[in-house]
């Protein structure tokens, strides 16, 4: 017998669980811990609450979750109320799967005023994420800017700019719907440090900013580089340009009869916030030019007022007592998955923040592969048996999946 123990129960640890299910059916244990009382990461506190069809894959997690090899068990937190060493003591092997939970700082003198936020507490916060659901931002002000050009900015740019009836058939939590019914929010600034050539964002997501019922976006056609040098794009983005250049195209007339713009601002990088009383008035931008691929200040300035201010500029994965970890590139260092003897990472926490939830897929299927090379058929350890008594001895307060499955009984019934 095999006994495996995931860290995180996002995309990345269901994905490996189904991975470990395939691979050897009833001769492997999975248990699956998350920090959190309730499963699936991501797909509950980070993709956007009106992307429901994105979320859906949570039901082939559940497939995963119900087969009697797999256990969930939230509310624990590896690292804290039991160690990486006791893990690794009791299963064959530990895969952290734990994500990326942490916002990338933005190392710019006045990031911690008031009303600015990075885009892990904000979506969050929209989300109901338990570390962020009590926050509280203010959205009587007119202009939010957004840091960043990839998919994280869209989703902040566009659940600020929908309309109440624009969320039927979504999942936002009533304490972001009642905010943001309240917002007087006229203008959206999306900063980029580099070009249209540079963005991020992918078509389907960028799209979506063009059929908005109160919102248009607006992008400056002089910011655009000639179409021919388009060419050269790989096709994904060479799609978004092309969506660039129809916002440019229609700007600024559809912003007659529309009552919030979306403003495209590139070749800017934020060197300064500025505050009164605590509080977010502004933000001094640099220009940019492009040199070899990179943003290079021109020392060219100029200053933006601004009511709230949300930093999308990437993730970083969450240290782990007893794991050893990549300061500068923000995960745990590994070798193909491989951090240490029984010790693996996949998904975010092995490659950084980047790519779809369906790339975790084939990460946790590879992963699998290097612990069945590792752990051959199992060296006897306890698994599940050990921890449920070292569980007890603690007095941990483990959520099960029936439980997690009466939470969200509740959940619905309630909204
Ligand atoms: P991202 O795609 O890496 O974009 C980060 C953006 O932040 C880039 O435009 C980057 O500019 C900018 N940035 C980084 N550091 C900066 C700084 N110091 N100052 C100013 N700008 C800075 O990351 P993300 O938007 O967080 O998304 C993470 C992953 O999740 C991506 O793979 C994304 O596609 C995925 N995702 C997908 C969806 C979806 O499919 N619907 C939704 C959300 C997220 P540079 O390029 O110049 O570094």
């Amino acid at each position: 017998m095999r006994h495996i123990a995931i860290v995180g129960s996002g995309p990345a640890g269901y994905y490996t669980a189904e991975a470990a299910v395939k691979k050897w059916g009833d001769d492997a244990r999975i248990d699956i811990f998350d920090k959190l009382p309730v499963p699936f990461g991501l797909i509950r506190t980070g993709v956007a609450p009106d992307h429901q069809s994105i979320k859906a894959v949570a039901r082939r997690y559940e497939k995963t979750a119900i087969g009697q090899s797999v256990r969930f068990i939230g509310n624990v937190d590896v690292g804290g109320s039991v160690s990486i060493e006791e893990l690794g003591s009791l299963y064959d092997a530990v895969i952290l799967a734990t994500g990326a939970p942490q916002d990338r700082p933005l190392e710019i003198p006045g990031a911690r005023t008031g009303n600015v936020f990075g885009s892990a507490a904000f979506v969050g916060w929209y989300n109901g994420h338990p570390e962020f659901a009590g926050m509280d931002p203010v959205l009587s002000g007119k202009h939010a800017v957004v840091i960043g050009m990839g998919n994280v900015a869209l989703d902040v740019a566009r659940i600020l700019a929908k309309t109440e009836g624009e969320f039927a058939g979504s999942d936002i939590v009533a304490h972001a719907l009642e905010a943001l019914r309240g917002s007087a929010i006229e203008k959206i600034t999306i900063l980029g440090r580099r070009g249209p050539h540079q963005i991020m964002m992918t078509p389907k997501e960028l799209g979506e900013l063009g059929t908005l019922d109160r919102a248009a976006p607006q992008v400056d056609p002089a910011d655009l580089p000639p179409v021919a040098d388009d060419a050269v794009l790989e096709p994904g983005v060479r799609k978004s340009v092309t969506l660039l250049r129809e916002f440019a195209a229609l700007s600024p007339s559809p912003r007659a009869g529309k009552a919030l713009s979306i403003n495209f601002d590139f070749f800017a990088s934020p060197t300064l916030i500025e505050q009164e009383g605590g509080n977010l008035s502004g933000l001094v931008v640099e220009r940019t030019e492009l040199k070899d691929g990179r943003a290079v200040g021109s020392g060219e300035t100029y200053r933006i007022p601004a009511d709230l201010l949300i930093s999308c500029i990437g993730y970083r994965t969450s240290p782990i007592a007893g794991v050893p970890f990549d300061e500068r590139a923000g995960r745990f260092p590994n070798e193909e998955g491989r951090i240490a003897p029984a010790l693996y990472c996949v998904g975010w926490a092995k490659r950084g923040p980047s790519g779809t939830i369906g790339t975790n897929r084939p990460d946790g299927y590879a992963v699998i592969e290097k612990v069945a090379e590792d752990i051959g058929e199992g060296a006897g350890k306890r698994g599940r048996e050990g921890f449920d008594e070292l569980a007890q001895k603690r007095a941990l307060d483990v959520v099960t999946f029936r439980d997690w499955q009466r939470i969200e009984e509740a959940e619905i019934a309630a909204a």
